[in-house]
């Protein structure tokens, strides 16, 4: 039998508030997403009560989760300014608005914004893979450099967190749910040898449209959280495109070791990546380096070069801006249609030039994190 959103809601009145208001009286909630036996609803307060929420939104997750027929429950904890309240939220000194956090006991100071940095235990490393817009070529980078990692012999996790658009389920071609361990946590998609987690594989494509940049956020930090991730060596994210204030926010809130930027070498988009480079050194995050995607054009009948968007662009913007220059990825057909046909082309094409082109962008990767593991 389906659960109905009035089923959660009458799960809900039994929460209460801070106040002692039961939850569906406090004029806090979102609408209720049911998707099958997946519920997504958000809890919005005011910023300076958002401490005093985080019980709250853990015994609601919990309420949820224990009528029969749910196996999800993912709710976000937002500080979004409701129309007509007075107050705006309260920013950090990077102008980022708070949002929840569900403490764990290894989380560092309280008031920095690190603090909102836990550890997934068994993973040694999270790396981003961001770009300063959509569409060119990041989830595809994403996912072949994850598989060049793995080649390389890392144990390798993709956490897909292109929330508005996930194209991992696409790009690999992985059509089941994942189901939950005895521990209730997820247990993400074994495929080519890397544990995979999207959340394109709970919702639909549409319902992952109405997300808003809080409730991202929140979702992706359950992500790491409640995904029974295992010992991994690496975990890749693909992070939603753009610089915005929810990618702000995400970069902060997932303990990254380091981001790689994906861009063509188009004008626009090596502006839209130096925006990238800029938020994550904001949070200092430090960045691995520049990958010029779609770099040239090879004619996949005689293998002719062109260069038809001006290559070489994200090598000299890389060198202006002082930080590493990974590699160029040609612009090629055998990368669109291995990738768009959920067989990217590291694991399909193993000995082919592309292949090669991903693992040395990987080995770099792979060498910075050692270095930077080194060092400290
Ligand atoms: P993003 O994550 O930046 O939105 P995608 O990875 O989904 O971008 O890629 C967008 C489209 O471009 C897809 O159809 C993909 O197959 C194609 N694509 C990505 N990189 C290349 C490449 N190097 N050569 C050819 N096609 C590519």
């Amino acid at each position: 039998m389906n659960v109905t959103p009035q089923q959660v809601l009458d799960r809900l009145a039994g929460v209460l508030s801070p106040r002692g208001v039961a939850l569906t009286g406090a004029d806090v909630l979102s609408e209720i997403v049911v998707n099958g036996d997946k519920v997504f609803f958000s809890i919005n307060v005011e910023a300076s009560e958002i401490r005093a929420w985080e019980d709250v939104c853990a015994q609601a997750e919990v309420a949820v989760r224990a009528i029969p027929g749910v196996s999800v429950a993912m709710v976000a904890l937002t500080a979004e300014r409701k129309p007509g309240s007075a107050a705006p939220p309260r920013r950090s000194a990077q102008g980022i608005p708070p949002v929840s956090t569900h403490r764990t006991p290894q989380n560092p100071a309280a008031g920095s914004p690190m603090a909102r940095q836990a550890d997934i235990p068994g993973v040694a490393a999270v790396i981003a893979v961001a770009s300063g817009k959509g569409g060119v070529g990041k989830s595809t980078t994403a996912l072949n450099l994850a598989l060049g990692l793995r080649d390389h012999g890392l144990r390798v996790g993709l956490l897909d967190a292109d929330i508005y658009g996930p194209s991992i389920p696409r790009l690999t071609g992985i059509r089941e749910k994942p189901h939950l361990n005895d521990d209730k946590k997820m247990v993400p998609i074994g495929r080519f040898g890397l544990a995979i987690m999207s959340v394109g594989f709970l919702v639909e494509e549409e319902s992952a449209m109405i997300w808003r940049g809080p409730m991202v956020t929140s979702a992706i930090r359950q992500m790491l959280r409640d995904v029974a991730w295992g010992e991994l060596d690496v975990l890749v994210v693909d992070m939603p495109p753009g610089t915005g204030d929810a990618q702000l926010t995400l970069a902060q809130t997932v303990p990254l070791k380091g981001a790689v930027i994906v861009s063509t070498p188009q004008d626009l988009s090596l502006i839209d990546a130096r925006r990238g480079l800029a938020m994550f050194r904001k949070v200092n995050v430090p960045v691995l380096g520049i990958v010029e995607n779609m770099s040239f054009f090879q004619c996949p009948h005689c293998g002719t070069r062109s260069d038809i968007f001006g290559h070489g662009g994200a090598r000299q913007e890389a060198e202006r801006l002082g930080v590493p220059f990974l590699g160029e990825i040609p612009l090629h057909m055998s990368i669109r249609e291995t990738s768009d046909s959920g067989h990217p082309v590291v694991e399909s094409e193993p000995d082919g030039p592309h292949t090669a082109i991903y693992r040395v962008i990987a080995g770099r990767i792979r060498d910075r994190l050692q270095g930077a593991t080194a060092a400290a």
